[in-house]
């Protein structure tokens, strides 16, 4: 067995060894189903990426008494929807533990993590908040909610705090297991307005992924990239208790004040490069930092190293000039980070990159959550933890797709014929509507052979 089918494989082990509490505390018609069945039944349509393929496999099993579902899913009988959502309700998100722990170790004894290597046998793990459903109407004990005086009404949300592993080496991201901030972990003040709440949710949940970090993380020797939201005293000395870990977050003038106040009032040192990017455009890159500056101005703060880009792209006819505002022609940005690696002169454009590494990362994260997440009227929203539990298994799906491209053989052989994933995934679920196959390798030889009999066929 491959990768990709070895983690399937394990995920239904380790559903299958569950307890079955949920199914006969509660659902007393679902004796001749397993809860590896409502969980994979789940994981199929987010791995497949189609949300008709499970009623596809219902149909074929209910004619053939076999179908795809148990060979590539090791689904022995699908429950309905319905169903599905009622169990899956019942599950604890922390549940998927031992799969992420599962993975890593894969992922370690394979080296797959070479490849993600930054300074000296380095690897960046980003924190980063997702907003992941959203609705005026549906909810559930477990949504967090802003209420909107204007209308009188209330808008509820699930929001997920995950650690990724990133790189400016490589597209891939390497997602570990999410937590979801919730609405009884945080006591809401009554003065603090319903974004600060949010946000003070999502910065506990951090907090709580780096203070309860897996020893084996922590041997990557991680930097920390995050948002301004982290950039506050009480995190940093959080990464700092550890000797082997560094930081590198965003900061906004709005969050850190008295630190860009220190700046404005402050010489940095100072480096410019100007490259060109394509036959008519030039970028220019400004380069600012200084070591050793107060965070804040209070008495307990700690001292960190600022450093800033401002990045010119000038096309066609446009010039460089700094001191006039950017005309059309002329696109800037500019990205502050502060970290406790030392700067100078010679690292400082390397240690940009790495920090610039979590918006691209943050972008790829986004397309998961626009690709795969939009379930909820298969399974519904639940009343207490259906969403974050499948919210959860697209996520696992995210993964080992992902390992699939990074790790096992067949899978990116048959990859490589496509151009992009979107393609690769509908034809991987169009064919195993219509096709019986052993496994998933099995599928994934025939994408092969046939790709490659039509190679020979145009040559
Ligand atoms: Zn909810």
């Amino acid at each position: 067995m491959d990768m990709v089918e070895l983690n399937i494989a394990k995920l239904a082990e380790i559903a299958s060894q569950a307890s079955d509490q949920p199914l006969d505390q509660h659902s007393e018609g679902n004796a001749q189903f397993k809860m590896s069945d409502f969980l994979m039944s789940a994981f199929s349509i987010f791995f497949m990426q189609s949300e008709s393929w499970l009623s596809y496999q219902r149909r074929i099993k209910n004619n053939n008494g076999t179908s795809n579902s148990q060979t590539l899913f090791k689904i022995k009988n699908i429950p309905t929807d319905k169903q599905i959502g009622t169990i899956l309700d019942k599950i604890n998100p922390e549940f998927f533990a031992t799969f992420f722990n599962y993975a890593f170790d894969d992922i370690l004894s394979r080296n797959i993590l070479d490849q993600f290597t930054v300074l000296d046998n380095r690897k960046l793990i980003s924190i980063d908040s997702t907003e992941f459903f959203n609705s005026k109407t549906t909810h559930c004990e477990n949504c967090s909610h802003k209420y909107h005086k204007k209308s009188d009404s209330f808008e509820y949300f699930h929001t997920l705090v995950g650690l990724t592993i990133c790189s400016p080496n490589t597209t891939e991201i390497i997602p570990l297991m999410p937590t979801f901030p919730s609405n009884s972990q945080t006591k809401a003040n009554k003065t603090q307005s319903h974004e600060t709440i949010k946000q003070n949710r999502e910065y506990e949940a951090a907090l709580r992924l780096v203070n309860n970090l897996d020893k084996k993380i922590l041997q990557l020797d991680p930097i920390f990239l995050g948002e301004a939201m982290l950039a506050t005293v009480s995190f940093i000395r959080l990464v700092q208790r550890n000797s082997n870990t560094n930081f590198i977050l965003t900061c906004k003038p709005g969050s850190n004040k008295s630190l860009f106040e220190f700046i404005d009032n402050n010489n940095l040192e100072e480096l410019s490069i100007t490259n060109k990017i394509a036959p008519n455009k030039l970028e220019k890159i400004t380069y600012k930092w200084l070591n050793n500056i107060p965070l804040t101005d209070s008495q307990d703060c700690v001292t960190v190293n600022f450093m800033s880009a401002e990045v010119v792209k000038l096309t066609n006819n446009s010039k460089i000039k700094s001191h006039k505002p950017p005309d059309n022609s002329i696109k800037t940005n500019n990205h502050s980070f502060i970290t406790d690696i030392e700067i100078t002169k010679d690292n400082i454009q390397t240690l940009i990159k790495l920090g610039l590494t979590n918006w691209r990362k943050k972008s790829s994260f986004n397309s998961l959550k626009t690709r795969g997440y939009n379930f909820e009227h298969n399974f519904g929203h639940g009343k207490s933890n259906l969403t974050n539990v499948l919210a959860t298994l697209l996520i696992i799906a995210f993964l080992i797709h992902t390992l699939g491209r990074l790790g096992d053989t067949v899978y990116s052989k048959a990859f490589s014929y496509f151009q992009n994933f979107s393609w690769f995934i509908n034809d991987t679920a169009s064919l195993s509507k219509y096709l019986d196959f052993k496994s998933l390798t099995c599928l994934y030889d025939f994408i092969i052979e046939k790709s490659e009999q039509n190679k020979s066929k145009k040559s």
